[in-house]
C-alpha cells in the first residue's frame, strides 16, 4: 500500500505501518496527556502531578501500548485464519486501527465466527487484564509519579481495549460485529442472502449513528464512521454479489475471443494510433506468442516527441499475469484485485493466446446474470448456452 512502512513481522505476517496511523498515533499522544476522567476512570495524565513533558511522556508511552494492543486484535483475527488455511499478506496499522489483508475470507460460517470473534475477545480480555492490574499497582499505596502515570497508563489501556471490544461488536460491517451477524445468519440462509441482511443492519446503523451526531450536538467523528460504515458494508455486498453471480462461470464464457494484439516492434506513435481505432486501453504483445502487455499508461514513460522513434517492447509490461480459459471467473476477479490489474490476458495450456478479460466484462456478466434470475420462471438459470459455445479461433495478429 502507498504511504506504509514495513516495522517487523509476526506469524510470518509482515506488518506495516501507514503515515496515516502516526497522524492518529500524535492524536492519542494530545488525547492521553490532556485527558481527565470519564465515570470516575481515569483516561488522561491531566491530572498527574507533574510537569507538561512528564504527562507528555506517558501520553506516548501509553500511545504506543494501545496500538499495541490493537495490532493483537488484528493478530488473533490472523491467527485464527491461518489455521483455517487463509493465507495473510499483510496487516496495516493505518488511521481507523488496523487492517489484516487476507486472501479471502473463509465462507464457512463457523470458521468466519471465529475468526471474527477473535479480535474482539482478545481485546476484552487484554482490558479486563489492564483493569485488575491497575487495581494491583493503585493497591501497592505508592505515591510516586512514576507509580501513579504507570497505574494511569493501565487504566487508559484497559478503558479503550473495553471500547474496542465493545463498538468492534456492533453487528455493523466493517465491523467484526457484522461477520459475526452474517455468519450467524448464513448458518439458516445462504451466503448471499446473509450479507444483504447483515448489510442492510449496518446501513441502518449507520443512518442512525449520524442522526445520533447531528441531535448529540454535531459529533464529527461519529459522523465519519457512520460514513465510512456504509460505504464499507456496501462495497461488502457487492463484492459478495459478484463472487456468488459468478459461481460456476469460467474466464471462457466472459472474455473476448477476438483480440487486437501488437507486436514488440510496433512504433508507440503506431500504438495510439491503434488506440485511436479501438478505443482500447491495453494490448496483449505479441512476438511468437505473448510477451508482455501494454496500456495507455505506459504511453506516458516516453516523452511524446519521441513517441515515433520508441518502441512497443521499450514501455510494455513484461512480467504478465495470465489466465486459463478454464479458471472460475471469481477467482480472476480476485487476482485482479489482487494485483490491481484491469484486464488479463487468457492464455491456453499450450501457450497460445485465445483472449482478453476486463473487469467490466466480469461486471457486464454479473449484471445480466441478476437480471436472468427476476425474469426466470425456473429459479435459477443453467450455463448450459455458454458449454455449447464453440472453441475460441486463434487471434488475429498485427
Ligand atoms: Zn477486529
Amino acid at each position: 500500500m502507498n504511504g506504509s512502512f514495513r516495522i517487523g513481522r509476526i506469524f510470518g505476517i509482515p506488518i506495516y505501518i501507514n503515515l496515516s496511523f502516526l497522524f492518529i498515533l500524535l492524536l492519542f499522544v494530545w488525547v492521553f496527556s490532556v485527558g481527565d476522567e470519564v465515570l470516575g476512570v481515569r483516561i488522561g495524565f491531566l491530572n498527574l502531578d507533574a510537569g507538561a513533558e512528564v504527562r507528555y511522556l506517558f501520553g506516548g508511552a501509553t500511545a504506543v501500548v494501545f496500538f499495541a494492543t490493537i495490532l493483537a486484535h488484528e493478530l488473533a483475527h490472523s491467527y485464527v485464519a491461518i489455521r483455517y488455511g487463509v493465507k495473510i499478506r499483510h496487516i496495516t496499522l493505518m488511521i481507523f486501527g488496523g487492517v489484516a489483508s487476507m486472501e479471502e475470507i473463509p465462507s464457512k460460517p463457523g470458521q468466519e465466527l471465529k475468526m471474527a470473534i477473535a479480535g474482539p475477545l482478545t481485546s476484552l480480555v487484554i482490558g479486563i487484564i489492564s483493569y485488575l492490574m491497575m487495581i494491583v499497582v493503585g493497591g501497592l499505596g505508592s505515591s510516586s509519579v512514576e507509580v501513579e502515570g504507570i497505574e494511569i497508563l493501565l487504566g487508559i489501556v484497559g478503558f479503550y481495549n473495553i471500547l474496542l471490544a465493545g463498538f468492534n461488536m456492533l453487528p455493523a460491517f466493517p465491523m467484526d460485529g457484522g461477520r459475526v451477524l452474517r455468519s450467524f445468519l448464513a448458518t439458516r440462509m445462504s451466503h448471499v442472502e446473509a450479507t444483504k441482511k447483515a448489510v442492510a443492519v449496518a446501513k441502518g446503523m449507520a443512518i442512525a449513528m449520524v442522526v445520533f451526531g447531528v441531535l448529540a450536538g454535531f459529533q464529527p467523528f461519529l459522523i465519519i464512521i457512520a460514513v465510512f460504515v456504509y460505504i464499507m458494508a456496501k462495497e461488502e455486498e457487492r463484492a459478495t454479489v459478484i463472487t456468488a453471480n459468478l459461481e460456476g462461470v469460467t474466464v471462457r464464457q466472459v472474455m473476448a475471443d477476438v483480440v487486437q494484439v501488437v507486436h514488440p516492434d510496433t512504433s508507440v506513435q503506431q500504438l495510439m494510433d491503434v488506440m485511436l481505432t479501438t478505443r482500447s486501453k491495453g494490448y496483449p504483445v505479441v512476438d511468437n506468442g505473448l510477451v508482455g502487455m501494454v496500456t495507455l499508461s505506459d504511453t506516458n514513460k516516453v516523452p511524446k516527441n519521441e513517441a515515433h522513434l520508441r518502441k512497443v517492447r521499450d514501455i510494455m509490461t513484461v512480467d504478465v499475469v495470465t489466465a486459463a480459459p478454464e479458471l472460475p471467473a471469481a477467482e480472476a476477479i480476485k487476482i485482479m484485485a489482487q494485483r490491481d490489474i484491469s484486464r488479463l490476458p487468457v492464455v491456453d495450456f499450450s501457450g497460445r493466446l485465445v483472449g482478453i478479460v476486463t473487469k467490466k466484462d466480469f461486471l457486464k456478466m454479473v449484471e445480466i446474470v441478476e437480471a436472468r434470475k427476476k425474469v426466470s420462471v425456473w429459479g435459477r438459470p443453467g450455463w448450459d448456452q455458454f458449454q455449447q459455445r464453440p472453441p475460441a479461433p486463434p487471434p488475429p495478429q498485427t
